[in-house]
């Protein structure tokens, strides 16, 4: 048996400049590829054009330059991809897993309380009431537990009919639901390795479930904890206050590096940026990654 080539992807939504919880989860992907002598792609989650900044790309890749973190192959942009997630969406459709939904916002609000919100409560799911017009599609979900083996969180999973419900992969505006387009670019770009923050560990089980619909096997997750700040905010969300520094680019790498519970050795301090990327990726371990991240660990300059 062949042993599987790794690949893995770092997929930033246009929206923002990275801050330093963007390059902590960018080089935790980057290392946990490239650590495996595997490759490491990017892709652009410009899908959702109502939140794309203009301009916020371009900064995205010149900050991923500047800190050394370089993908290979070409870029992918969702916004190029519309006819293949049209034609999934088609094919859930035919197959019986999809079906279209008449029900408003509000209407769709009226099921019981699952773990992000009104699980639907099935109006639609037997075909379209009559007099109603198709909004939204849907993907009918089972009662079923449907588990992970995160690399980083342990077992993690959710009955997707009591927690979620039958959710929407197509959007009632048109657009794609974020969690159709990742499957079908994750599928497409062979990745084998999904890294992210642990903001979307609760999306897991329904990626794993469309994979599952379209046949595929699912790639590897692993959720790194998300930062918070000294109020438990989301660090992201905060003001800015741990943005990223092009001129202190060694000393945040190793701070990264530090919080994702690698150790970094002081005389990293002196090295080039590659030169402590060369060190990550030789030294990567998994199993080291903290399953908690606070930044009042953190003494960096703008910490605040
Ligand atoms: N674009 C998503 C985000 O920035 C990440 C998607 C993913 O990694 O699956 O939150």
């Amino acid at each position: 048996q062949e042993a599987r080539a790794v690949i893995g992807r770092y997929a930033p939504s246009p929206t923002g400049p990275l801050h330093f919880g963007s390059l902590i989860a960018a080089l935790a992907s980057f290392c946990q590829a490239r650590g495996q002598g595997g490759r490491w792609l990017l892709r652009i989650d410009d899908l959702d054009h109502p939140r794309v900044v203009a301009g916020a790309e371009r900064a995205i890749r010149d900050t991923l330059a500047d800190f050394g973190l370089v993908h290979d192959g070409p870029v992918l942009y969702q916004s190029e991809r519309r006819v293949a997630y049209a034609e999934a969406v088609e094919h859930l459709k035919n197959t019986g897993f999809a079906f279209d939904c008449g029900c408003t916002r509000r209407e769709a609000r009226d099921g019981p309380v699952g773990l992000e919100g009104p699980v639907y409560p099935g109006t639609c799911r037997n075909g379209l009431p009559p007099g109603r017009e198709a909004r939204s599609v849907r993907l009918r979900v089972q009662r079923e537990r449907i588990e992970l083996l995160d690399h980083f969180q342990g077992r993690y999973g959710q009955d997707l009919a009591a927690d979620i419900g039958d959710f929407v992969i197509r959007r009632a505006d048109g657009i794609t639901a974020y969690q159709l387009a990742t499957v079908l670019d994750d599928q497409a770009q062979g990745v084998t390795d999904v890294i992210r923050g642990a903001d979307l560990l609760s999306s897991t089980p329904r990626q794993i479930w469309i994979h599952r619909c379209l046949g595929w096997a699912p790639p590897t997750y692993g959720h790194i904890p998300v930062v918070v700040d000294a109020d438990g905010e989301k660090l992201g969300k905060s003001t800015g206050a741990l943005a990223l520094d092009p001129a202190a680019r060694q000393a945040q790498l190793i701070e990264c590096l530090a919080m994702l519970g690698q150790m970094p050795p002081a005389s990293l301090e002196t090295r080039s940026v590659p030169g402590v990327l060369r060190w990550a990726v030789d030294n990567w371990e998994a199993s080291r990654v903290p399953r908690r991240m606070d930044c009042r660990r953190l003494e960096m300059p703008g910490a605040g």
